[in-house]
């Protein structure tokens, strides 16, 4: 029997499928609200300009959305990131909103199996004059991270660890990043409320690539929570990400 929870769960879930602007925010009108008061009056021109290439992308929908983008920026630059990586590049937007917070002499490894949506965004990185920040490498991303574990000089190294891909993967990767990352650096793994399916009953309507997903989404959240070598802070920004700071 569904319980009125349920119910409302279902019925938002439903909701925000109809509604499919890129936040959980349960309200349209707030979540219009935060991009036009704060978001696209303060937004780098190049950071535009990408976001509306991209809305033209068949794929869209895996965009990082303006909002987040924003609190990546402050992110990065409260704690004064210089080496960071990213894994899922798509056409680049939180790319470029890394590589615009970081300093001149800042780095992005950035790894993607497609190259050809990061091309699709390049000359807008060229012509916002940061794509020397970045190392872009095609192809699967845990082989790449598994030849940098083996490599110690590597380990301890990165301020800001941004996880944005296969999200069957996100524990392979944990594996590998805690090593990578500094002790009081960030992981933010994103994605971690999963279009709200985190909460949906067993029967609710979800499409195929989200049901998939939702129990790789589950086990990570269970996961990190319970991870003593990292503190963390689930915040539903975008579609929920999940900040890890290392500890030990
Ligand atoms: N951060 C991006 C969105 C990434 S979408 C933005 O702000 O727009 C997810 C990306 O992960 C896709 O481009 C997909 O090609 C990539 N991906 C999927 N599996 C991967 C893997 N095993 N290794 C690296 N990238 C992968
Ligand atoms: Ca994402």
């Amino acid at each position: 029997m569904m319980t009125e929870t349920d119910e409302s769960n279902a019925k938002q879930l439903s909701g925000h499928q109809e509604i499919g602007h890129k936040s959980l925010l349960q309200s349209d009108a707030l979540f219009q609200y935060i991009l036009e008061t704060s978001v696209y009056p303060r937004e780098h021109e190049a950071m535009k300009e990408l976001r509306e290439i991209t809305a033209k992308h068949p794929w869209n929908v895996m965009a990082t959305s303006a909002d987040e983008g924003q609190f990546l920026s402050m992110l990065l630059k409260l704690i004064n990131a210089k080496n960071t990586m990213e894994i899922g590049v798509y056409t680049g937007y939180s790319l470029l909103a890394t590589a615009l917070a970081l300093p001149e002499d800042g780095k992005i490894l950035a790894m993607d199996i497609n190259r050809e949506n990061y091309e699709l965004g390049l000359p807008v990185i060229e012509k916002a004059g940061v794509a020397h920040k970045i190392d872009f490498r095609e192809g699967p991303a845990l082989p790449i991270l598994d030849e940098m574990v083996k490599d110690s000089t590597k380990h301890g190294t990165f301020d800001f660890i941004f996880v944005d891909a296969d999200k069957d993967n996100y524990l392979n990767y944990h594996k590998r990043l805690i090593e990578l990352v500094k002790v009081g650096g960030v992981i933010g793994y994103d994605n971690t409320l999963w279009n709200g399916a985190v909460v949906a009953p067993p029967d609710a309507p979800l499409k195929n690539y989200i049901r998939y997903y939702r129990d790789f989404v589950l086990e990570l959240n269970k996961v990190l929570a319970a991870d003593h070598r990292i503190e963390i802070c689930q915040l539903p920004v975008g579609d929920g990400v999940t900040l890890c700071r290392r500890i030990t």
